[in-house]
């Protein structure tokens, strides 16, 4: 089945990432077209044959250039100003420069006098630049295609009408074809390419998110937990808040498994979960299952008392849940043991957690289904908390 990810992917949708693509992949050229420029100029002595066209080309061609390296360097600044402008004049000076070589192109090839070297030096650095910028221009087919023929056809349409050198004007068209059947090729790869990076991309996180989740009841598990204690324990150290934590461990589970089965067991889990869940709804409320029939929550930031009413009510919902498992109507309780403090800042958090479990053996021996709270220096029952059962020990 296809989840939204992979049908949200919009192939050939030119955002941030495509356009950095094009910007990096074609600015690097330029270099390329300043030195070539120079060569097929003052190589073969062009320049001296033709002065005010070359000093024209040179001017347009460096100018064009170092324009495209500058906008290269100051793209995010602009990006900033305004993202429409700024692509715009990105996608101009990239057909300027196709232009003015194009037509520089076709100014030498249609030369009657010119020299066999400055040609040939032409017509291979045109095959060459084109091609380059074929490549360059892959992840936006139109691009790539639109930059190769406006680089060909002004010197294959004005060869072509003034008759010079025919065969080289086909060659020069099924050149331009050739490179539009291999655009198309290396634009479908880019794009397969970025699909599957995408993919992969959300595939990771989904196994990062799974990695986090105890598989039966959709809660977090002990690997999960012991990331965020840790963080949660530092940021009420720093920030002087509290910080509780629950253990609670299902009463008289085992009998559940070896009465109705290890499946009615499961279930009886999850519904405890749900409990768990409904119960501590805040957004930063955090809650794990543990281990077998043990869970663990984790309240930042909240009141003692708000802490311990919840849990009460937690306890009380279990203690009423009449689960019904096929015929089968499964009861029983659960005990809690609870730390609540603001940590210190050189304190232990595996010491906290002990004290919660301290607090828990403590339930489990005074007779269950209570809630029991460490409270460091004094032993208090909390019996005074309405409607609970439970007691707070040193
Ligand atoms: P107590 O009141 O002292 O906590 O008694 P208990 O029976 O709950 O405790 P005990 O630790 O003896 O039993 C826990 C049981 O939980 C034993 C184990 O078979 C069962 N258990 C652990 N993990 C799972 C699970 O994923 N599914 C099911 N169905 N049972 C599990
Ligand atoms: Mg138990
Ligand atoms: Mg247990």
């Amino acid at each position: 089945m296809k989840n939204e990810h992979e049908v949200t992917f919009t192939r050939n949708l030119i955002n941030r990432r495509v356009i950095d693509d094009l910007k990096n992949r074609s600015t690097m050229g330029m270099y390329f077209y300043i030195a070539i420029t120079i060569a097929v100029l003052f190589v073969d002595g062009f320049y001296q044959r033709h002065y005010t066209f070359s000093l024209i080309f040179l001017c347009a061609m460096v100018g064009v250039a170092i324009f495209r390296i500058a906008h290269f360097y100051l793209f995010d600044k602009f990006d900033r100003l305004s993202r429409k402008v700024n692509r715009t004049v990105f996608f101009a000076s990239v057909f300027t420069t196709a232009t003015v070589w194009g037509l520089g192109f076709a100014y030498c090839m249609v030369q009657p006098e010119e020299s066999v070297t400055t040609k040939m030096l032409m017509l291979t650095s045109t095959a060459g630049l084109g091609a380059g910028g074929v490549v360059a221009f892959i992840p936006a087919w139109s691009v790539s295609v639109a930059y190769i023929f406006v680089m060909v056809t002004p010197a294959v349409v004005t060869m072509g009408l003034l008759r010079i050198d025919i065969p080289l004007v086909f060659l020069f068209a099924l050149y331009a074809i050739y490179m539009t059947i291999m655009a198309s090729r290396g634009n479908r790869e880019y794009w397969d390419a970025l699909e599957n990076e995408h993919l992969l991309r959300i595939r990771s996180q989904e196994i990062e998110k799974m990695s986090r989740k105890d598989s039966l009841t959709g809660l977090y598990n002990r690997l999960y937990f012991d990331e965020i204690f840790s963080m949660h324990f530092k940021t009420a150290a720093r920030s002087g808040i509290n910080l509780s934590i629950i253990i609670g461990d299902i009463d008289h589970f085992k009998p559940i498994n070896d009465t109705y089965g290890h499946l009615a067991g499961d279930a009886y889990l999850e519904s405890v979960a749900r409990i768990l869940a409904g119960t501590f709804q805040r957004e930063t409320d955090f809650i794990a299952r543990y281990g077998g029939e043990e869970f663990v929550i984790l309240l930042l930031d909240q009141d003692k008392s708000e802490t311990l009413r919840l849990v009460g009510e937690a306890r009380l919902q279990i203690e009423k849940l009449r689960f019904q498992y096929y015929s089968h109507r499964i009861q029983t309780t659960m005990s809690f043991g609870v730390a609540t403090a603001i940590p210190g800042l050189n304190e232990d958090k595996d010491k906290m957690f002990e004290k919660a479990d301290n607090a828990l053996y403590q339930a489990k021996n005074s007779g269950r289904n209570q809630v029991v709270v460490y409270e460091g220096e004094k032993r208090l029952l909390m019996d005074d908390v309405p409607g609970q059962k439970g007691s707070v020990f040193q």
